[in-house]
């Protein structure tokens, strides 16, 4: 009897022992080969914080990307996304933007000099994969919202030649340029405006990525009708499993599919899964979202501060049961399920928002590939939501630029 069970136990160690490191194996194997990419971060806005030094791992545990954890990850490129808050279009307020994303991106550009033997700043689709064999992070620059443009077309290529290759059209609130998903006032230009159309032709002549994320279901048909490249959602979900105005309904995703676009699922909780309503976090910043955020410009900063001070206190109190790296590839297949594999990617919102239980920070990207493996995607498969796909679409915007 003994005898028996010490050699259950034996085989029992020994079926574990050989089905483990083969799976592990695969997917370190995976994720080294795929040249991986995450669209979206707003990380410039901490390099903007003095202290805070990007080149020093879990300096700031708080801030989800530092060089150190990029490369612990096996991250080879990202965007950092140099990012405004919409506020009234007035002369004042364009300046303010216009001279804030600049900084973003001299500090981009400063970063990564300092730490030019781990990141450099990446300017066409090829650097990326030249990095990668360097053993470089590639730093691309996006911008976060097209604020900072005021209503003067020649900004486009100004910020081209700075170096930005992506521009989210719009924020939470409506622009010069077009609706977006979350206004409060809903929409002011019935989806893209003609200055708006201007844009998107500029974009295509440059070679920039038109970043459909943030704007509303009427925009993004209006670009996708406007634009003779394909476009991408730098950090949107799936509106059929989580039911936010941020997400892609089923059919903005066929029509992206159809422009041979692609969509970056984001990891912000709220765009992976449906929030629990029934918490008493919920609840009580609902109490706050109601009595203040519609009368928020007329508060006085103390009374700001105050608000500030009761929101933190909630999120301590109650943290916040996060969704996993399980619902997220569930955003996956849904659009691998709905028209094909060919249109998906990852992008984070790390340092805006992005995080799930499990993979809280770039080091922890692996876990993606690991869920993804143990589904029973290909390798060809992962290759292609890792960066192949969004590759394929900065490819095919360089290429049309060149030929117009
Ligand atoms: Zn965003």
């Amino acid at each position: 009897m003994r005898v028996n069970l010490a050699v259950i136990i034996i085989l029992t160690v020994l079926a574990g022992s050989s089905t483990k490191p083969s799976m592990e194996g695969k997917v370190k194997k995976i994720h080294k080969k795929a040249l991986t990419v995450d669209t979206h971060c707003d990380t410039p806005m901490n390099l903007l914080n003095t202290g805070f030094d990007i080149g020093i791992k879990n300096q700031a545990p708080r801030n989800r990307v530092d060089f150190p954890r990029m490369e612990e990850g096996g991250l080879d490129a990202i965007f950092f996304a140099a990012f405004t808050g919409q506020r009234a279009r007035t002369q004042e307020n364009y300046q303010k933007a216009y001279g804030r994303a600049n900084q973003m991106i001299e500090a981009t550009f400063t970063v990564c000099e300092k730490y030019n033997d781990m990141a450099k700043v990446a300017l066409k689709a090829e650097d990326a994969y030249k990095l990668e064999k360097e053993g470089k992070r590639a730093i691309y620059i996006g911008m976060e919202n097209g604020f900072p443009l005021g209503t003067s077309i020649n900004r486009v290529e100004e910020f081209y030649n700075k170096g930005v290759r992506y521009i989210t059209l719009c924020h939470s609130s409506n622009n010069d340029i077009c609706d977006s998903s979350t206004d409060r006032e809903g929409p002011e230009h019935n989806g893209l405006s003609s200055f708006g159309k201007e844009v998107v032709k500029e974009m295509n002549r440059l070679g920039m990525l038109i970043d459909v994320s943030h704007i509303s279901d009427k925009a993004f048909f209006d670009v996708v009708e406007e634009s003779v490249a394909p476009v991408m959602a730098s950090h949107s979900s799936v509106r059929a499993i989580a039911n936010h105005n941020r997400n892609m309904t089923d059919e903005m995703i066929k029509k992206l599919a159809e422009n041979n676009g692609v969509i970056q699922i984001c990891l912000l909780d709220e765009y992976v899964k449906d929030p629990d309503t029934t918490t008493m976090r919920y609840k009580l910043e609902q109490e706050i979202r109601q009595n203040y955020f519609s009368i928020w410009e007329e508060l006085s900063n103390e009374k700001k501060d105050e608000v500030r001070q009761e929101w933190n206190a909630i999120k301590e109190k109650y943290p916040k049961k996060l969704p996993t790296v399980a619902d997220y590839v569930d955003h996956i297949d849904h659009v691998k399920n709905l028209v094909g594999i060919d249109y998906v990617g990852i992008g984070s919102d790390f340092d805006g928002g992005g995080g799930l239980k499990d993979c809280v920070d770039v080091a922890q990207f692996p876990n993606i590939t690991r869920e993804m493996v143990k589904r029973g995607y290909t390798e060809e498969e992962i290759i292609k939501v890792w960066g192949g796909n969004f590759m394929r679409v900065f490819r095919e915007v360089e290429k049309l630029s060149r030929n117009n």
